[in-house]
């Protein structure tokens, strides 16, 4: 079968998989193709300096004249955070619900503006290249979360984006499994779906149950309230006011990131809020403890965030008292455990009454687990199904899930990212690999960050550096001034006056077989990088970057 058949679609993951984060899938077909979603993922701890990883768009350069459109599920950062960087490649038009599209707005900078904005509505077919295209409502962590249907020739393509089934969701707009049930009944060539819970068993709980153990917490607190949650679960958030209105409490808002969402929320109208129950840190001092509740960020134990910098005591406005509760209302990011742990010893500490995880039922997932992809399974039926937005644990579970609800073991794919798979009536495979790896974003500067640099960040951070400066004469090569000695987390210079000797006396000796070797200041800079690394590895145990300076004179 050739690539070019018709009826055939090629779909490529180039994020999201074997991972949480950085989701985007290409779907292409005849001479057109979509892009589902445009994410970034928060760099692991082995990243020092690194901002945020997009996936390795260069794949999008070989086909950038089919793409006709970026479609988001969900206005979450690892579905819109690297948009940016796809429109840097190709202006298309964007689609997305009416709060995906305002979250992503705010997110974009000046240089990939004018934007083609195309909010649309759950029930209403949009057509792309052609192609009828519809969003689904589902339920999830945030409001206006989407599947994404394509009506190909070669048959349906069913997206579910990130999703629960709530059936008792707090803005009482429940997931459109119906649906999912007429898109089944008419055939569904290919489903791919959200993995994140797969190794959950049961039914993950209605958002709205968080709403009750907030009332029971709020009822009994005998001082303030202090909640942590993501600055983008707006359900969350808009529990948290509502309780805190309803127990007559006021407000405070710590963190530039919740209040933009919460202005961008309020302005297309999902967030109800007074804001006259909002108060600055000023006022609440003023207020008896048991009238004030604080929203702020840093969940995953993020160093620079509100709950992290309360927790360390270095908050500028927030200090803990004795009698505060406090309330984590996420789950670690898997790899955050230890940041969490620590901002929770923090608090604890510091006297407060903490509770966390969801055993206490602060939180709830916002992401299906095994019963309801069995429900979604069920109603889609497709041909062929591939697991999506999860680790390859999640993806297998997933896959199995598949498996035993009937789906055809060779028609369910369990891939890489990178991997393309072509999708037709008659066969699925996967039919080759494009570059999918992941692209360091530092500051500003967009993936030349290479493993060097990395490894060079890492080495800084655990061993320090020295420099060392020498000035040498052209003309007899002898030592003129120096070796001058300088480091950097690595000794503390005052008491290693020894070290410093060591290193110094090495540095002549070196200075000294080189003036009669004849070779060049290069040279010298290498042997002194060479044999200082031995010395001080012999005397410190440690090897800090070296940075010798040889000045002729
Ligand atoms: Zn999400
Ligand atoms: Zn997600």
């Amino acid at each position: 079968m050739s690539r070019n058949e018709p009826h055939s679609v090629l779909i490529t993951p180039l994020g999201g998989l074997g991972e949480i984060g950085k989701n985007l899938t290409v779907i292409e077909w005849e001479n057109n193709a979509v892009i589902i979603d445009a994410g970034f993922k928060f760099p692991d701890a082995d990243l020092p300096g690194i901002d945020k990883v997009i996936p390795d768009l260069s794949y999008l350069d070989t086909i950038s004249k089919k793409i006709r459109a970026v479609l988001l599920t969900h206005g979450h950062a690892d579905h819109i955070g690297g948009l940016r960087y796809v429109l840097e490649k190709v202006k298309v038009p964007v689609y997305g619900t009416e709060l995906t599209i305002g979250l992503a707005d705010e997110v974009l900078p000046g240089s990939v503006r004018p934007v083609d904005f195309r909010t649309v509505q759950f029930g209403k077919h949009y057509f792309i290249a052609g192609v009828r295209t519809e969003f689904i409502r589902v339920n999830h962590s945030i409001p206006d979360g989407a599947a994404i249907a394509l009506h190909f020739p070669a048959g349906i393509v069913l997206h579910t984006g990130d999703f629960k089934i709530d059936l008792n969701p707090i803005d009482g707009n429940p997931m459109d499994l119906q649906r999912f049930g007429d898109l089944g009944l008419k055939g569904i060539l290919c489903l791919m779906a959200d993995s994140t819970n797969a190794d959950e068993p049961g039914y993950t709980a209605s958002e709205s149950t968080v709403g009750r153990t907030f009332e029971q917490l709020y009822k009994f607190a005998p001082g303030r309230i202090v909640v942590a949650t993501f600055a983008t679960n707006i359900h969350r958030l808009q529990q948290i006011v509502d309780t805190t209105a309803k127990f007559g409490r006021k407000l405070i808002i710590d963190g530039k990131s919740i209040v933009d969402t919460i202005k961008v929320a309020q302005r297309l109208g999902y967030f109800n809020m007074q804001d006259s129950m909002v108060i600055t840190p000023e006022q609440a001092n003023k207020m008896p403890p048991d009238k004030v509740a604080i929203v702020t960020t840093g969940t995953q134990g993020e160093p620079m965030s509100g709950m992290t910098k309360i927790a360390n005591a270095t908050h500028p406005k927030i200090h803990i008292q004795k009698t505060d509760t406090v309330l984590i209302s996420a789950d670690p990011i898997p790899g955050n455990e230890s940041l969490v742990s620590r901002t929770v010893s923090g608090l604890l500490k510091l006297g407060a009454n903490v509770y966390y995880r969801n055993v206490d039922g602060v939180h709830v997932s916002g992401h299906a687990s095994q019963e309801e992809m069995k429900i979604v399974l069920a109603l889609a039926r497709p041909k062929y199904f591939i697991p999506l937005h999860g680790e390859y644990k999640q993806l297998w579970f997933h896959a199995k899930i598949a498996e035993n609800i009937g789906i055809n073991k060779e028609n369910i794919f369990i891939c890489d990212n990178g991997d393309q798979i072509q999708l037709s009536e008659k066969v699925g495979k996967i039919v080759k690999k494009v570059p999918a790896g992941a692209v360091y974003i530092d500051g500003s500067s967009v993936g030349d960050i290479g493993t060097v640099v990395l490894k060079e960040r890492s080495k800084l951070a655990r061993d320090g550096f020295m420099t060392i400066s020498v000035a040498v004469s052209k003309d007899t090569r002898e030592i003129l001034a120096g070796p001058d000695i300088t480091s950097q987390g690595f000794i503390y210079m005052k008491e290693s006056a020894e070290t410093i000797e060591v290193v110094k006396q090495a540095v002549i000796n070196i200075v000294k077989n080189w003036k009669s070797e004849s070779s060049s200041t290069s040279e010298l800079k290498r042997q002194i990088r060479e044999k200082l690394s031995d010395v001080l590895l012999e005397t410190t145990r440690r090897r800090p970057m070296i940075l010798p300076t040889v000045l002729q004179i």
